[in-house]
């Protein structure tokens, strides 16, 4: 479903992701694991198309995006600080990008019924984000994502700001999310336990390149390098 093809972003310095190469299925919850700096968030953006590739190509659904600008590749981004408007209510939140868009008043009133359904907001429409938890919060960041209805969701440590159990409880509803839209979804975090426990697929990066892509189960019982060992697993 996405395919990065050789591709490259160095930044001032030489840092940034070198030469990765990476296949993502469709409909997978793909994970993007590793230290700090070492690539999680450029790929990320490298995606989403807020960070334009020195070399190589990335297409999605078959497309070539390389040079197609964020808008038009059909995808929704989670942020860490979800940036929700204080202003406005929990559904004038959500559906901001629909009514920039010009999107029909009807199917604004759909896709707002099923995106608070879907997150569990019912009946916290009509508050102001200030009124709500953090993880109602990040809900509505995430309800404000999946109303645009892209097949595609890319996110970025959406849960960093959440205490443990919050965290756990929106990890879970993430997940259900994703499988009941059946939607793709590229997460990236440097928490391995997050990682183990929500992907489908784990792609675990050091130093601006891929060390190692497997399940979970492969990444921990049979880590490909020492890096993932001294990361994930037990010794190889
Ligand atoms: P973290 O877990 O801390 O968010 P990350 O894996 O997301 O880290 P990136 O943000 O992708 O890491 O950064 C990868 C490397 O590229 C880092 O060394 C970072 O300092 C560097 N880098 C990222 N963006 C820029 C930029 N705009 N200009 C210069 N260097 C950058
Ligand atoms: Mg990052």
């Amino acid at each position: 479903f996405i395919r990065i093809n050789s591709v490259s972003r160095v930044f001032n310095g030489g840092n940034g992701v070198h030469d990765l190469s990476l296949d993502i299925p469709r409909g997978s919850f793909v994970v993007l694991l590793g230290p700090s700096g070492c690539g999680k968030s450029t790929t990320l953006r490298l995606i989403a198309g807020l960070e334009t590739a020195d070399q190589g190509s990335i297409a999605i659904d078959g497309k070539d995006v390389t040079n197609t600008p964020p808008s038009k590749r059909g995808l929704s981004m989670v942020f860490q600080s979800y940036a929700l408007f204080p202003h406005l209510s929990v559904a004038e939140n959500i559906i901001f990008g629909l009514k920039v868009r010009k999107t029909k008043k009807d199917e604004i009133k759909t896709r707002l019924a099923d995106a608070l359904r879907v997150t569990g907001l019912e009946g916290f429409e009509d508050r102001k984000p200030a009124q709500l938890s953090g993880g109602q919060r990040q809900r509505v960041a995430l309800a404000r994502a999946i109303v645009a209805g892209h097949p595609l969701c890319l996110m970025d440590e959406p849960l960093s700001n959440l205490d443990a159990k919050l965290r756990h409880a929106v990890r879970k509803d993430i997940r259900d999310l994703q499988q009941r839209l059946g939607i793709t979804v590229v997460y990236v975090t440097h928490d391995q336990t997050e990682a183990m426990s929500m992907a489908d697929i784990v792609i675990l990066m050091n130093d601006g390149r891929i060390e190692q892509v497997g399940d979970p189960a492969d990444l921990y019982l049979k880590p490909a390098t020492a890096f993932a060992a001294g990361f994930v697993g037990s010794p190889p």
